[in-house]
């Protein structure tokens, strides 16, 4: 499997799990057979010793619980290598696991995603603090959080000025400027992760790796990834490559239908 694969697969195991509630219509829910390798639980008598650790991607996710990173991917045991932590931040035990995994599991990885959610708690707040700057006393003593929300707050400036630019200042009093705002910072916020984590784990010493973002969208459970050329942009995506690149990222962002669809939710004052 190279990181094509790994993406197609992922994406397919994404879409299989959407797909599977759209037909949910009464309470007997539904039920979905996972493929399990019985040597990665320990289970082949002809194997001696513990399962060897073999996952082809890894994921960093928000500890939202209502993203479980395996069940959303279609995945088993020992297929992927997670860490989650509230708002999927760059922070350094997440960069010194992603390092472990680089350097020790190059075997067989081959993708690092970056997994943001709708509605995730840790941008909301990133968000209202930007709004309303005087709430940052709130929290101006808790470093544990505080250590979760002001690496967010760029992306969240730099998601309010594109959001300027593209619809006029006018934007900040259409009602669904906040939630448009909270959205268009999730999953910037992904994307630049992953461009960080390609930047300082993949480009020179791993070239074999990729790395790549996208949101799962709690209302449709399908991951989202705005890219450029008016694509609907179900599925993972590769991150900008440049600057470039992100000013392209961010006008596909705001002209996406989910962007527009949240700025028009409400009615105007
Ligand atoms: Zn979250």
């Amino acid at each position: 499997m190279d990181s094509h694969a790994a993406l197609r697969r992922l994406n397919g195991g994404n879409s299989d799990f959407a797909a599977l509630l759209d037909h949910l219509n009464d309470e007997s829910g539904v039920q979905q057979i996972i493929p399990v390798d019985p040597r990665d639980l320990g289970l082949d008598s002809n194997v001696a010793g513990t399962p060897k650790q073999r996952p082809f991607a890894a994921v960093l996710g928000c500890s939202d619980a209502r993203v479980p990173i395996e069940l959303i991917f279609n995945e088993g045991p020992n297929d992927l290598f997670v860490i989650r932590v509230a708002g999927n931040g760059l922070g350094m035990e997440v960069l010194g696991s992603l390092k472990y995994a680089v350097d020790h599991l190059g075997g067989t990885l081959k993708l690092i995603v970056v997994l943001g959610h709708s509605g995730c708690g840790a941008l909301t707040t990133a968000v209202d603090m930007f709004l309303s700057p005087s709430n940052y006393v709130t929290i101006a003593a808790m470093h544990s959080v505080r250590n979760i929300l002001d690496r967010s707050l760029i992306v969240v400036q730099a998601s309010a000025n594109k959001l300027i630019s593209a619809f006029g200042p006018g934007v900040t009093r259409y009602p669904g400027y906040r939630k448009a705002l909270i959205e268009a910072s999730i999953v910037t916020n992904a994307a630049l992760s992953a461009y960080s984590i390609q930047q300082e784990f993949i480009t020179h010493a791993v070239p074999e790796l990729q790395a790549v973002y996208g949101v799962y969208i709690l209302e449709t459970r399908e991951v989202w990834a705005p890219r450029s050329g008016g694509i609907k942009g179900t599925g993972l995506a590769s991150p900008p490559r440049d600057l470039a690149g992100f000013s392209a990222f961010a006008d596909a962002v705001v002209q996406s239908e989910r962007i527009a669809s949240c700025l028009k939710s409400g009615t105007f004052d």
